[in-house]
């Protein structure tokens, strides 16, 4: 079990506000589970409310694939926390198509929007705050995939790709300033979102002349669970990561470094 206590025995992101994309579920909900435990006030959103928002969160509902719903939340976490600290942008995700040219465009759009421009739109409006504070942190979620794209997902792994590349940029643009950005890429794990593609992509491409497409399995010999993804990121987010920016961490079991 993991313990969040700094050596003075005091709650390491005590005082800390975070704000977590898609924390209704997931690995959203386990980043978020795990802020609160490390003591920090946590805002979550997502589209709609579930059960699943951990308890203690403040949550509300918004839509950061559009321009507006990304600057409500921003003002939402200022309004509520009068600025964050700390800031997770985990929401992500797109449906499998078979084959590049069958992904309409909406669809790349839609990719971009949640998976990057997310991400872009958050950060522009809330790391002006840090700024002047001098101090934040700021993780974005991407995926192990990015290196080895396939069919299926070129939309998805294209914007995960360039929401690591911003993500480079942005660290180093904001170092000066005593702001750390990186990025957690996780491999397969076990989410109602990444089961439920998991399921499209196999019935996509269940015919065996297509076995060069089919569902990686895991070296490590088990699918990723919510709390190992969250792990990694809430040691971006700890003093052990102090002297760490612009960096991807890829927690995946092995997956994709079979060679
Ligand atoms: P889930 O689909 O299980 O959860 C996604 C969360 O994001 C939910 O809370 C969802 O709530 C919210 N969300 C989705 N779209 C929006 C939106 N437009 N606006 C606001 N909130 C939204 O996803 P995972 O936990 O599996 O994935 C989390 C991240 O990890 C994603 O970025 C994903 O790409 C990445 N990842 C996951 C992998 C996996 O195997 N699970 C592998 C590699 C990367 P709601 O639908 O109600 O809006």
């Amino acid at each position: 079990m993991t313990t969040f206590e700094n050596g003075s025995g005091t709650r390491e992101l005590a005082g800390k506000r975070a704000l977590v994309t898609g924390g209704s579920r997931g690995i959203g909900a386990a980043v978020v589970r795990q802020l609160l435990d490390a003591g920090a006030e946590v805002l979550t959103t997502a589209r709609s409310a579930l059960s699943t928002v951990p308890a203690g969160a403040t949550f509300v509902e918004a839509d950061v694939r559009t321009r507006a719903g990304a600057e409500a939340l921003a003002t939402t976490a200022q309004k509520t926390f009068g600025g964050v600290d700390i800031l997770v942008h985990n929401a992500g995700g797109a449906r499998p198509h078979k084959g590049s040219s069958a992904i309409p465009d909406e669809e790349w759009q839609d990719a971009l929007d949640l998976n990057l421009l997310a991400a872009v739109r958050l950060d522009s409006a809330l790391t002006p705050g840090m700024r002047e504070r001098h101090s934040g942190m700021v993780v974005h979620i991407s995926s192990a995939a990015v290196p080895t794209p396939v069919a299926p997902f070129l939309h998805y792994t294209a914007a995960k790709a360039a929401l690591e590349n911003y993500s480079r940029g942005l660290a180093l643009e904001l170092a000066p300033f005593g702001i750390r950005v990186n990025t957690v890429s996780p491999g397969r794990t076990a989410t109602p979102g990444g089961e439920a593609t998991r399921e499209q992509w196999t019935q996509l491409y269940a015919a065996p002349d297509q076995d060069d497409t089919a569902v990686p399995t895991v070296p490590l010999g088990r699918d990723g669970a919510p709390d190992d993804i969250a792990n990694a990121v809430l040691f971006l987010l700890s003093e052990r990561a102090s002297w760490l920016t612009g960096s991807s961490l890829v927690v995946d079991g092995g997956e994709f470094h079979r060679g």
